[in-house]
C-alpha cells in the first residue's frame, strides 16, 4: 500500500515558483531518498509535504488529501519532519528534548520505553542524557533531532540531510543508527541527501530532482547501475 503520494506537486516562495512538478511515492514501511544538486528543490519538497510552503498538485497521506493543511495538522497525522539544521532546543537537556517530542502522546509507559530504546540505539545520548543539547557535538545533535522526531511515534519520518556538516565517519555513524531504527521499528522514511552513498545505505529507492522536477525514479540497485547517477552522486 502507498503511504505517501505526491503527484505533480508545485510550490512557490512568494511569486517565485520553485517546484514545477514533483511526483514520488513512499510505500507503507518503505524508505525513499530524494537526490539532487544544490537548489534542485529537495528541501522545498519536504516543506511542501509538511505544509510550510504554498503548494499545488496532489499530496496524499494514507489516502487522505493533506495538501494545504497547516504544519501542526500534518504532524498530528503522523508525519515527523527533522529539518535541515536539526532544531534541537539548546537550553533543554537531552531527556527534555526527547520528552518535547512526545508531548502529544498519552501512552506514558510506551514513551518511557521509547526513551530507553533510543538511548540504547544512540549511546552518546545516554552518556549526555542530563546535559543541555547545546553541549552536544554536531553528530550528537543530529542523533537527538532524529530521536526527538521518533518520540512523536510517527508513521513517516522525514529527514532533511542528516549528514549535513558532519565529518564522514560521524555521518556514517548517524546513518548506521538510522538504518537500525528503520529495521527495528519498521517506520517509513523519506530522506533528502546529497550524499547518495549514505542515502543508499538506508533507502530502497530514490527520486532524482532537477530544477524543481522529478526526472528519474529507481530502486537503489537500478540507480547504482546508472552511469549518470554514478557520475553525479556517487563520485564515480
Ligand atoms: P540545498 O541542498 O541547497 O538545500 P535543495 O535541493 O534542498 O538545495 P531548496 O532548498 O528546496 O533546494 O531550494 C530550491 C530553490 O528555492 C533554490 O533556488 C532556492 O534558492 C530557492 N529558495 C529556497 N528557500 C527559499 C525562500 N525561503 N525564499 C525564496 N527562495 C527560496
Amino acid at each position: 500500500m502507498t503511504l505517501l503520494e505526491l503527484v505533480d506537486v508545485t510550490a512557490s516562495y512568494g511569486r517565485v515558483q520553485v517546484l514545477e512538478g514533483v511526483s514520488l511515492s513512499v510505500p507503507d514501511g518503505g524508505a525513499v531518498g530524494i537526490l539532487g544538486a544544490n537548489g534542485a528543490g529537495k528541501t522545498t519538497t519536504l516543506r511542501a509535504i509538511s505544509g510550510v510552503v504554498r503548494t499545488g498538485g496532489t499530496i496524499r497521506f494514507q489516502d487522505k488529501d493533506i495538501r494545504g493543511l497547516r504544519p501542526e495538522q500534518v504532524a498530528a497525522l503522523g508525519i515527523a519532519h527533522v529539518p535541515e539544521g536539526r532544531g534541537t532546543l539548546g537550553n533543554l537537556t537531552v531527556r527534555e528534548n526527547l520528552m518535547v517530542g512526545a508531548y502529544l502522546r498519552k501512552d506514558k509507559k510506551k514513551v518511557t520505553q521509547d526513551v530507553d530504546y533510543l538511548i540504547e540505539l544512540f549511546p552518546n545520548l545516554k552518556r549526555r542524557i542530563g546535559q543541555p543539547a547545546s553541549a552536544l557535538s554536531g553528530g550528537e545533535q543530529q542523533m537527538l533531532a532524529v530521536s526527538r522526531a521518533f518520540m512523536a511515534s510517527p508513521t513517516l519520518l522525514i529527514l532533511d540531510e542528516p549528514s549535513l556538516g558532519l565529518a564522514p565517519s560521524t555521518a556514517r555513524d548517524v546513518y548506521d543508527a538510522i538504518s537500525r531504527l528503520r529495521a527495528e521499528s519498521g517506520i517509513s522514511m523519506l530522506v533528502v541527501e546529497q550524499n547518495a552513498t549514505l542515502a543508499f545505505s538506508v533507502v530502497d529507492s530514490a527520486v532524482v530532482l532537477e530544477t524543481g522536477r522529478s526526472v528519474l525514479t529507481g530502486t537503489t540497485e537500478e540507480l547504482r547501475g546508472d552511469d549518470a547517477i554514478r557520475k553525479a552522486y556517487l563520485g564515480a
